[in-house]
């Protein structure tokens, strides 16, 4: 970038392309140059283990998916990211009663899904689990050459700085969406969502056993859809139709030996939703 002196008074500026600008323009912003984006962690997959659908179904659900993830540790780098589950529910109930604002509700949540990593992290210390912070991402390269897996809690640290949802108080980006995040920020090789269902339905599995099955679908097909209920955050989709560098999620079912695995090998085994937009 040139440096250029200002004739009066001899002071000193560096050109560069946004000098001067609002950052805001509308037509400015689409005017620049997208590089493709750098991807520092390209062979590791991000897994994210639910709170609600495996964690708090204790030992039976949670001690074979960690068994399976171990079993993969020769071939695939994984970090794991932790959901945070009932135990959320329960104080943001709480915090709704009493009026907290969202920001304070995001901290609540923030340290359910940090117990989760906790927890998590020490089963896995015989086999080099660790838990780190969202400050030691850049540190991630380093615990991989360790042979570490690495577990982080997944809720992203806005805290009370969370975005304000459109309805009510609740934190609309909770840790599926720091899940996704953190895989674009790293440039993962894919993202998984364990969960207790098969993949997305047009419903609730659980209420409506009926519901039928969405084996792939675009993050922008699935917005249009307008479902009611779904198996990931919403605000996942909206990431997910701007991502640069994650091209899809998979939500599988981590109570089906093998799943993870199979998804690890990139196997279609649960639903895929994609980056449908143009650009
Ligand atoms: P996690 O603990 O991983 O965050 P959640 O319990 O929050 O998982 O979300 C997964 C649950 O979402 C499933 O167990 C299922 O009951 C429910 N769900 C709601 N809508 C759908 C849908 N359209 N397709 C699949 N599952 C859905
Ligand atoms: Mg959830």
């Amino acid at each position: 970038m040139a440096l250029i002196r200002e004739k009066d008074s001899k002071r000193l500026h560096i050109k560069s392309k946004l000098m001067g600008e609002s950052l805001v323009s509308k037509s400015f912003l689409q005017g620049l140059e997208q590089k493709p984006q750098f991807r520092a962690l390209p062979q590791v997959s991000v897994l994210k283990i639910g709170g609600q659908s495996i964690t708090d179904m204790g030992a039976k659900a949670v001690l074979p998916i960690l068994e399976e993830i171990v079993r993969n540790t020769p071939d695939h780098k994984v970090i794991i990211s932790t959901g945070g589950g009932t135990r959320s529910r329960h104080v943001y109930a709480i915090a709704m009663e009493l009026g907290m604002p969202t920001g304070v509700i995001a901290k609540l949540g923030q340290s359910v899904s940090e117990q989760n990593a906790l927890m998590i992290s020490t089963l896995l210390m015989p086999h080099g689990g660790i838990k780190v912070g969202h400050d030691d991402i850049p540190k991630l390269a380093a615990y991989f050459s360790q042979g570490c897996i690495p577990v982080i809690h997944g809720m992203p640290p806005y805290g009370y700085w969370e975005h304000l949802p459109a309805e009510g108080s609740l934190p609309p980006n909770r840790t599926d969406m720091g899940a996704f995040l953190l895989a674009e920020v790293i440039g993962a090789r894919q993202c998984v969502y364990i969960k207790d269902v098969d993949g997305l339905y047009e419903d609730n599995p659980k209420l409506y056993p009926d519901a039928k099955y969405i084996p792939r679908i675009g993050a922008n097909a699935l917005k249009a859809l307008d479902l009611d209920d779904l198996v990931v955050e919403w605000a996942v989709l909206d990431m997910l139709a701007r991502s640069r560098s994650v091209a899809e999620i998979q939500i599988i079912n981590g109570l089906c030996p093998g799943n993870i695995t199979r998804a690890l090998n990139g196997e279609h085994v649960g639903t895929i939703i994609f980056n449908d937009s143009d650009k």
